[in-house]
């Protein structure tokens, strides 16, 4: 397992700080987005840190398919399983924790995370 000592969704994926966890398996978590933007806004995130998708999809093809399918899951059971999957990529693009992780959004938009 990798771990960065100064990321946010390191040490929320440890425990180190509180999260409203939804979802915990050995190698994906998911916890609610703490300024939701839909009325289902969930992010679901490696437990290993890598900086964003593209990079965990170079590093790690199965870990990118199965934040995939939990994301479903996940969807399936808070949604009936219709939603986006939203993947910031890069800081001008809105990314602002470089840890990746793709936000499950279902129900009416309000406002994107900048
Ligand atoms: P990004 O802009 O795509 O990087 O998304 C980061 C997301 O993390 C934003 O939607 C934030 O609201 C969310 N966020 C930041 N800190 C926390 C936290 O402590 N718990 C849950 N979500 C958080």
């Amino acid at each position: 397992m990798s771990a960065d000592p100064d990321c946010l969704f390191c040490k929320i994926v440890a425990g180190d700080l509180p999260s409203d966890m939804v979802y915990r398996g050995d190698r994906v978590v998911a916890f609610r987005d703490i300024k939701p933007a839909a009325p289902t806004h969930i992010l679901v995130v490696p437990v290993d840190h890598h900086p964003d998708v593209v990079q965990l999809a170079a590093k790690d093809e199965p870990l990118l398919t199965e934040l995939v399918t939990v994301a479903g899951e996940i969807a399936k059971a808070e949604a009936g399983g219709e939603f986006r999957l939203l993947f910031n990529t890069g800081a001008a693009a809105g990314q602002t924790v470089f840890h990746v992780h793709g936000h499950i959004l279902a129900g009416e938009i309000t406002g994107l995370t900048a």
